[in-house]
């Protein structure tokens, strides 16, 4: 029997970043508590909720609290230890579930799970030694990408491999970085965009796809969505398919976004998982019927899913270290939605908040 999590409930949320504090402000719409779990004080998320263990996420008797003082987790961000998941999954539902999460934290698992899938993706392989690592540039070609297995994001721990690398030494600045998770290398995609779908899952298995949209990154760090992706109606579908298709493999319950590379001749290759909302998620906040925060409250409590419809097309723009506080001085187009996370250190690179542009016809 499907269990709706009823009004007043607690949803407790792993991570205290932007992705926990927007999901709680949708909770609390929906009549929902929240409770977050992270180890700093005064995080996002924490801001707009009345509830915060601040703890490590290996503090068993911690996790034991937080467990029998929540209905169901979620979590908002990959790099929660998976024993830390799986511990809470022995008390309360963890959604999506910890094998999800296992999958996700590991390029080397997600793409092999892609692979089962019949997903395609960029060609890979494990790399253990320099000889794993001469052997599979050999097989690939130049260039190619090696990155760490875990533990990488916005472009950390990654080592582009060109024409002129001495791999020698690239492995000795690769082994550094990533023990214990071990390598992937990547054939290097000459991509003509790049694009991500987010789809949701309820717990009864009813799936909603977001419309595909396209990333611009900076310096590896997203930096602009545009809505819809400028790609045909036959990658639109493909892209969306493959999402349904992900989401109902993993067995989810909740929110994945895949991002995916486009090449010019319309293949469409899967780079990454996210289980959980995505920053190119961001403009459904103002742009969709359903936000991708209040979907996932949605699927993990057991209420129907939303209509995930674009209500206008949008350019949503991350706002890093002082470029949030120069936005809101400056802030003049009405048609520019403007999110701040109340992130008091402006450091550079760090996401501070968002704008989205709707553009209306
Ligand atoms: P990732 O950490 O895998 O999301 O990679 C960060 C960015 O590096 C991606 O958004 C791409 O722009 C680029 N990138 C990653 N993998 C590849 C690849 N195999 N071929 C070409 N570009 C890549």
């Amino acid at each position: 029997m499907l269990k709706t999590l009823p009004p007043g409930a607690t949803i407790g949320i792993l991570g205290g970043g932007q992705l926990g504090r927007m999901t709680a402000l949708a909770a609390a719409r929906l009549g929902y508590r929240c409770h977050i779990y992270c180890p700093e004080a005064g995080a996002p998320a924490s801001q707009v909720t009345s509830l915060t263990t601040i703890a490590d996420y290996s503090d068993q008797a911690a996790l034991a609290d937080f467990a029998a003082a929540v209905d169901v987790v979620t979590y908002e961000f990959e790099n929660v230890p998976f024993v830390a998941a799986e511990t809470l999954a022995r008390h309360v539902p963890v959604r999506p579930g910890p094998e999800v999460l296992r999958i996700c934290q590991n390029r080397l698992r997600e793409k092999d799970f892609c692979r089962e899938a019949g997903v395609p993706t960029a060609r890979f392989a494990p790399i253990g030694s320099a000889r794993d690592l001469h052997e599979r540039v050999a097989e690939f070609g130049r260039p190619c990408v090696l990155k760490t297995a875990e533990l990488g994001y916005d472009g950390k721990g990654q080592i582009a491999i060109g024409r002129d690398t001495d791999l020698d030494a690239a492995w000795a600045r690769a082994a550094e970085a990533a023990a214990p998770a071990g390598m992937i290398l990547e054939e290097f995609v000459d991509f003509r965009l790049e694009i991500s779908v987010i789809v949701a899952r309820g717990l009864d298995g009813t799936r909603r796809t977001y419309v595909p949209v396209e990333n611009q990154h900076k310096h590896h760090i997203l930096d602009q969505t545009i809505v819809p992706a400028r790609v045909s109606e036959k990658v639109t579908d493909k892209a969306k398919g493959i999402a349904r298709h992900l989401a109902e493999k993993i067995g989810l319950a909740g929110l994945l976004a895949i991002e995916m590379f486009i090449t010019a001749d319309e293949r469409v290759l899967v780079n990454e998982l996210a289980p959980r909302p995505h920053n190119s998620g961001h403009w459904t906040l103002d742009a969709a019927v359903t936000s991708q925060f209040e979907q996932l409250v949605r699927a993990i409590a057991g209420l129907p899913l939303g209509a995930p419809d674009r209500l206008a097309d949008a350019v949503m723009k991350n706002l890093l270290g002082d470029e949030a506080a120069a936005a809101l001085a400056a802030w003049s187009d009405p048609n520019e939605k403007l999110h701040l996370y109340g992130k008091s250190e402006a450091r550079p690179g760090r996401k501070m908040g968002h704008t989205t542009k709707l553009i209306r016809r």
